[in-house]
């Protein structure tokens, strides 16, 4: 695992760009996980910037975990690491499943920044030359309203100024990795996806964006066939982990 040498002391910073002044002059911000008004200007309210639980510190890039909580116990992956700035639990997990139900463009921006501050130190060194996201079926995108990982990829390649490319589909339709057991996710997801770019994807470093991992299932599969489609390098990040 290469460069794992940050300090992280990712803290969550108020005072973001205003994502829309004209909106925020007139609506009450929110707190971006659990939905309370909160203080012009601040990010998230007092009770969550308490309980929710930030990984900070030490990583390990195999799992995304501080390398106290880590439980790779030497399981290897085809990704090249993933990076999250939050725990999934509590509030998070939460706020990552209502989401759409709250203020999403803002969400997605709060969790944007995050991620973006939980990959300074672990990814440093790296210069991506594509983003690109865990795809969904139409049928899922439909029934969801959109793509959560696409959103994340599309407002993390325009923070970060890099392109954002469509470069995996998914074949069938899957039940949720969240809500299967540990054993059961590995089979759901194998050979669900593909690469649909190989031009984008040859020889490429490469930042994959998901809302959450679970047991990883879903980031492997697709970092393999990334891999198998002569991707250079293959880094995740997420949002939260379990
Ligand atoms: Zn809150
Ligand atoms: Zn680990």
């Amino acid at each position: 695992m290469q460069n794992n040498k940050e300090k992280n002391d990712l803290i969550i910073k108020d005072f973001p760009e205003p994502v829309d002044s004209f909106r925020a002059a007139f609506l009450p911000d929110r707190c971006n996980l659990c939905g309370k008004v909160i203080v012009h200007n601040t990010v998230i309210c007092p009770d969550c910037r308490k309980n929710a639980k930030v990984i900070r510190g030490e990583r390990c890039l195999f799992c995304g975990r501080t390398k106290n909580d880590c439980e790779c116990k030497g399981r290897s992956n085809f990704y090249d690491g993933v990076v999250a700035p939050f725990v999934y639990e509590g509030v998070v997990r939460q706020s990552i499943a209502r989401w759409k139900f709250h203020d999403a463009e803002r969400n997605v921006n709060f969790f944007a920044d995050m991620m973006i501050a939980a990959m300074k130190g672990a990814y440093d060194d790296i210069k991506f030359d594509v983003i690109t996201f865990i795809p969904q079926t139409h049928k899922e995108t439909k029934d969801r309203s959109y793509n959560q990982s696409e959103q994340l990829a599309l407002t993390l390649g325009n923070k970060m100024h890099i392109p954002v490319k469509s470069l995996l589909v998914k074949l069938y339709e899957t039940e949720r990795q969240r809500n299967l057991s540990f054993i059961k996710r590995s089979g759901n997801v194998f050979g669900v996806f593909d690469c649909c770019n190989r031009k984008m994807t040859d020889g490429k470093t490469i930042l994959l964006i998901d809302d959450v991992k679970t047991s990883g299932k879903s980031l492997n599969e697709c970092a393999k066939m990334l891999h198998l489609y002569g991707a250079a390098k293959v880094y995740c990040a997420v949002i939260a982990v379990v």
